[in-house]
């Protein structure tokens, strides 16, 4: 065999070498569920052909309970929240370490579970999720509070304490790199996590945690229990022990966990929610590249972006040459084998998920919209998968539910106008405010247009661009509170203030 066979063979080597078993991470061991009741069983099947990967219990509200109090034990007898922050950041920087070492097992995990390419979760997800740590790691000894000017013989110090102990709640869509967005600043700053992966990615979550003890957190200061939202995720958002909650996911459950939290302990609850992002390409613009990127952005990760740039608002002189180049951008992105070297699609989360984007692209068509590429069927790659082939639909009008809703899949939606304000007004035109893009080649138009977008993120000539210090959320139905950055410590700490009389006793 030769060595070029071997290397695009070397996934599914990978693949064929993994050991799959469920269970929950809990004050440092790897421990069974308690209840074994059918609700919490939990069933990871494997979108790439529709195997199953593993079935096993799923937490129960008991083991959310225990977790929880390992939680606030470790906290309470300050194992790691007293710790000095030179010795945390260097165990975040150990977990850095060891993801890296284990990135290509990780990346053959996340394909498997949620069908995105080998290649890809290798090259983006496991290089963000450790970039994530080493950064949040890198910070900790960096962090200090502030001394306000005193007015005669006392002294003011603001400082900032941790909250105690933080729930996580995450999607599959970049598990692990969500992940590690909450586990770095609530971590480095001294608290306890409980984290909750979703279902689909339960495993790489569960060895995402199993590294991190590895690296030195000590035990109880990180519990990973994977389980079904609405039993193991809704006992994290209802406990009354739990300080702060960090959700990242649908508009839906986000706002459940506001719910929650007012009918438990009023905990603080940080939404990071869906997008419906709009890339507005005015017509002085780089056109094709604009349109092509926008495209990309669209259908990356199978369309399973919170951020993915799903409307492309495009000025009427420039609307053809525009939509060329997002579909020859979609005939680019054929979606092939997860485990095949060199894919840059993979299959949709699950098959119930492609039906949902498929029946979104039917409902649009219904409404008035045409397709151009892609479309109503699923796309043929191994069977028992469910991938879907990049879609770019015309004729959308901003009143239409595509224009509107979340899609999750790989759906463009271009949405011609005539002048700036329209451009404006349509891109803003949702319930969502996650991200947004601007193309223009005028600076004063690139300034006037990013700031009247309402998001929490805008691109101007780029999309999905940055970098870790970059805060990332949303404003209006895409949440609030940033993940990454400074901005992400600030959600983990509690402000205190201390003042302190000098006068001699
Ligand atoms: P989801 O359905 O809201 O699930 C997110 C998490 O919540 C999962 O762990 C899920 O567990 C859990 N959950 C589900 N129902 C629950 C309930 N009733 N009570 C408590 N927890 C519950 O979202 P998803 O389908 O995994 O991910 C897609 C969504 O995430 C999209 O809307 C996307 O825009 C959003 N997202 C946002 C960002 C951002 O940074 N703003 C980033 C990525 C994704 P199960 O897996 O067991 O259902
Ligand atoms: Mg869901």
């Amino acid at each position: 065999m030769s060595t070029a066979v071997q290397d695009a063979d070397r996934w599914r080597r990978r693949a064929r070498a993994l050991r799959w078993s469920g269970g929950l991470l809990i004050d440092g061991r790897v421990v069974p569920a308690t209840s074994d009741g059918a609700a919490a069983r939990v069933s990871m099947v494997s979108p790439r052909d529709g195997s199953t990967l593993a079935e096993f219990a799923g937490a129960s509200v008991d083991d959310v309970d225990v977790a929880v109090a390992s939680a606030r034990e470790a906290f309470e007898d300050g194992r790691w929240s007293r710790q000095s922050p030179t010795e945390r950041g260097e165990v975040l920087i150990r977990w850095a370490e060891l993801i890296s070492e284990s990135a290509e097992e990780l990346a053959v995990r996340v394909a498997l579970e949620m069908g995105k390419p080998a290649d890809d979760a290798l090259a983006v997800e496991l290089r963000a999720t450790s970039a994530t740590l080493r950064w949040y790691g890198q910070l900790s000894d960096k962090l200090a509070g502030s001394i306000p000017v005193a007015e005669g013989p006392a002294l003011g110090l603001i400082t900032h304490e941790p909250v105690g102990v933080v729930g996580a709640v995450v999607p599959w869509n970049f598990p692990l790199t969500m992940a590690s967005w909450k586990l770095g600043p609530a971590l480095v700053t001294g608290n306890s996590v409980v984290l909750k992966p979703a279902e689909a990615t339960s495993i790489s979550a569960l060895r995402l945690g199993e590294l991190g003890l590895e690296a030195g957190l000590p035990a109880g200061v990180l519990n990973v229990v994977p389980g079904r939202g609405p039993i193991a995720g809704a006992a994290l958002g209802r406990h009354p022990d739990v300080d702060v909650l960090a959700f990242t996911g649908s508009v839906g459950v986000g706002r459940a966990f506001l719910g929650y939290s007012a009918a438990s302990n009023g905990k603080r609850v940080w939404p990071e929610l869906g997008g419906k992002s709009a890339s507005v390409v005015l017509a002085d613009a780089d056109v094709s590249r604009a349109a092509s990127t926008t495209a990309w952005g669209c259908f990356y990760n199978q369309g399973q972006m919170c951020s993915a740039s799903s409307r492309l608002v495009v000025q009427r002189a420039v609307a053809d040459e525009a939509i060329a180049a997002a579909v020859e951008q979609a005939r680019r992105m054929t979606p092939g084998d997860p485990l095949a070297v060199g894919t840059g699609l993979g299959a949709a989360v699950s098959a119930t998920h492609q039906a949902s984007v498929l029946a979104r692209i039917e409902a649009a068509v219904a409404e008035g919209a045409s397709i151009l590429v892609g479309g109503s069927g699923p796309a043929d790659v191994i069977p028992g998968g469910s991938y879907l082939a990049p879609t770019v639909l015309v004729d959308v009008r901003p009143d239409h539910a595509i224009a509107r809703q979340e899609v999750f899949g790989p759906v463009l939606s271009v949405l011609v106008v005539d002048d700036v304000d329209e451009a404006v007004r349509v891109a803003n035109g949702t319930e969502f405010g996650l991200a947004a893009a601007v193309w223009t080649r005028d600076l004063a138009t690139a300034h006037l247009v990013a700031r009247r977008l309402r998001a929490g993120t805008v691109w101007v000539n780029s999309f999905e661009e940055g970098t870790i210090a970059m805060p990332f959320g949303g404003v209006k139905a895409s949440g609030y509170g940033r993940d990454k950055g400074l901005a992400a410590v600030e959600k983990y700490t509690d402000v205190k203030s201390t003042w302190l009389d000098l006068v001699a006793s």
